[in-house]
């Protein structure tokens, strides 16, 4: 597979560092307010990621940090009226609660930044020994001009940072584009830890050198976060890993795009951002990750309620496939399917191709489905397979999803209706590779709903078994008002469905 790494600007084969093992890091949030659509768009495509690296096989540590010490934390602390540690809870909490409510899945490993402070220490005084730290006045900064590497990731000259920068005459730095790797503690009673330079705190940027060293190591094969993140932060803590390492930091650094709105990029300090919560309201999880996904993660996102509601028929195309087949066959039907198609999926995505004797259930399977129907499913298999293959081409994958989709459903109308079940059991796997759910209600409601509706469907064919026709159309009308259809099958339970 290729991926494009924002280093050498180029996509390129991805093989792991060692053996199948890979290991990824993400930036994590600054705990300090609401997730907003900015973080949705993040998470999820690195959520997306590391599903599709697992269903490829690959032995997949994910850590993604969470930044709970800083200067917007402890301002915004200071505003409130709560200690740092406060609002640094409430908030990572609003953030795992909207992380769930998306379905992006927890990562291996969440390290927060305060219970990581040793490991931070531990860097600066390597880094002071190697000569490319100096302590000044109780904070200690990077020595840039010693690092020849710095700014070949965010791709800027340091002569024209050095020109561009603004140098104050009371300036603790010996240059002006050092950066503070710990600083010092102005007021006694802020936050703070001991340390070789005096009591104070770290800088945000040797935070992630120093978790992803104790997570991970000292190379890795993925670091990961959004655009607005290569310059300084990465820069910087390549700069920090590679000077106390002497290794080249990471293999892949991938970026997400910016979630924009009027073309103009969605962030906290424009004051134009949607939380997540906002967002839930109107929409559920699986429309904002499709409305995501059908985007590029290397492109803006341009929100649009237009696109929301575009994606949200889109969810309902694939739902509609989950229901009316589980309807049509049965839930058992569907995991039977499940059941016998998950090796042969394995088996294609392990060596592309599939040798027929080598497994069991496709004899199984051909008993039961046409084999045209069969070669259908593989070929939309492979498709996937292609599009996440090239740098995680999501929008193309989805369109297989709804090719598979529609065959699903030809099918269930076909002479042999119990043949869907297969491309639904495709369907259901590859949706959840993109972290799709497409089997649960999106509410309670949507439960009871279906539950009430068999009740009543079990009345209307008692009704029928009595020839109570009178009542049996009654109900047949009274659901038609409520644009509820009914159909009657032969041999087989009723159907229902709701007509737009
Ligand atoms: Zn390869
Ligand atoms: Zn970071």
């Amino acid at each position: 597979m290729k991926i494009y790494d924002t280093l050498s600007q180029k996509i390129r084969e991805f093989h792991p560092l060692d053996d199948n093992k890979v290991k990824m890091y993400v930036c994590g949030p600054t705990v300090y307010d609401y997730p907003h659509l900015g973080h949705a768009r993040c998470y999820i495509t690195w959520d997306v990621v590391s599903r599709y690296l697992r269903f490829k096989g690959y032995d997949v540590t994910y850590v993604r940090n969470i930044t709970d010490v800083d200067d917007k934390i402890i301002n915004r602390a200071r505003e409130n009226n709560l200690t740092p540690k406060e609002l640094a809870t409430t908030y990572y909490k609003e953030f795992q609660k909207a992380m769930e409510a998306l379905n992006v899945a927890p990562p291996d490993i969440e390290p927060k930044a305060t219970e990581t402070i040793e490991d931070m220490i531990k860097i600066i005084k390597k880094l002071e020994e190697k000569g490319y730290a100096y302590a000044s006045e109780g904070d200690v900064y990077f020595r840039v001009s010693k690092f020849k590497k710095y700014g070949r990731l965010g791709k800027q000259s340091i002569d024209d940072l050095q020109s561009g920068a603004r140098v104050e005459a009371s300036d603790k730095k010996e240059n002006p584009l050092d950066f503070a790797l710990w600083k010092a503690i102005k007021t006694e009673n802020e936050i703070s830890w001991d340390s070789p330079w005096g009591k104070g705190r770290p800088g945000w940027h040797i935070e992630c050198s120093a978790m992803s060293e104790k997570y991970l190591g000292e190379q890795i094969d993925i670091h990961a976060g959004g655009q607005d993140l290569i310059f300084p932060h990465h820069e910087n803590e390549k700069a920090q890993s590679e000077a106390c390492f002497d290794k080249d930091f990471v293999n892949f650094w991938m970026h997400n795009g910016f979630v924009t709105t009027n073309n103009e990029k969605m962030s906290k300090s424009l004051g134009n951002f949607l939380t997540i919560n906002d967002l839930l309201e109107k929409y559920d999880a699986n429309t904002i990750r499709l409305f995501i996904l059908t985007n590029h993660y290397r492109m803006p996102v341009e929100f649009a309620d237009e696109s929301l509601k575009a994606a949200k028929n889109g969810v309902k195309r694939l739902k509609n496939a989950f229901e009316d087949i589980k309807n049509t066959v049965g839930e058992e039907k569907i995991k039977e399917a499940e059941k016998l198609i998950t090796p042969i999926i394995d088996e294609i995505v392990k060596t592309g191709q599939l040798p027929f004797h080598k497994i069991d259930t496709v004899q199984d399977i051909e008993e039961i489905i046409p084999a045209s129907l069969m070669e259908n499913c593989i070929k939309n298999l492979k498709y996937f397979i292609t599009a996440m293959d090239e740098d995680f081409n999501t929008s193309k994958a989805l369109s297989v999803l709804f090719d598979i989709a529609s065959c699903a459903q030809k099918t269930r109308e076909s002479k042999n209706p119990e043949a869907s079940a297969f491309c639904l059991a495709l369907l259901l796997k590859l949706a959840s590779v993109l972290g799709f759910d497409l089997t649960k209600s999106e509410s309670l409601n949507d439960e009871l709903s279906s539950q009430l509706m068999e009740l009543v469907i079990s009345i209307r064919q008692k009704a029928r078994e009595e020839k109570n026709w009178a009542m049996s159309d009654f109900i047949r009308d009274e659901l038609g008002k409520l644009n509820i259809v009914l159909k009657d099958q032969k041999d087989k339970p009723t159907i229902w469905s709701i007509q737009d």
